[in-house]
């Protein structure tokens, strides 16, 4: 189980919380202009990396905020969460730890 640290709430289980899927995705725009593939790659693509991939968590049992996670798909372990509507830095301390 994973001990995922809620920025609102501090660390808390894995069963609280909801993953919500790949984090960063941009909604294309304006709509007149958005192709069909394009609005299909938005809707029902998304990556699938082995290694680092930034996805949204919902607190659902908890404070119910959105936020992000910088999490390993192979190891799970988690080197970032941060706010919404924040980018990841790309020399953050846990990330360099983990080199
Ligand atoms: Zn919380």
């Amino acid at each position: 189980m994973l001990l995922i640290t809620c920025p609102h709430c501090g660390p808390r289980a894995e069963i609280e919380f909801r993953c919500g899927g790949e984090g960063h995705i941009a909604r294309p725009g304006p709509h007149d202009a958005v192709s069909d593939a394009e609005w299909a790659d938005y809707l029902f693509y998304r990556t699938n990396p082995k290694g680092e991939h930034r996805e949204r968590w919902l607190h659902s049992a908890g404070c119910g905020q959105w936020f992000n996670v910088a999490r390993d798909t192979m190891t799970h372990q988690i080197s970032a969460v941060y706010p919404m509507g924040e980018t990841l830095p790309e020399a953050s301390p846990a990330k360099e730890a983990a080199r």
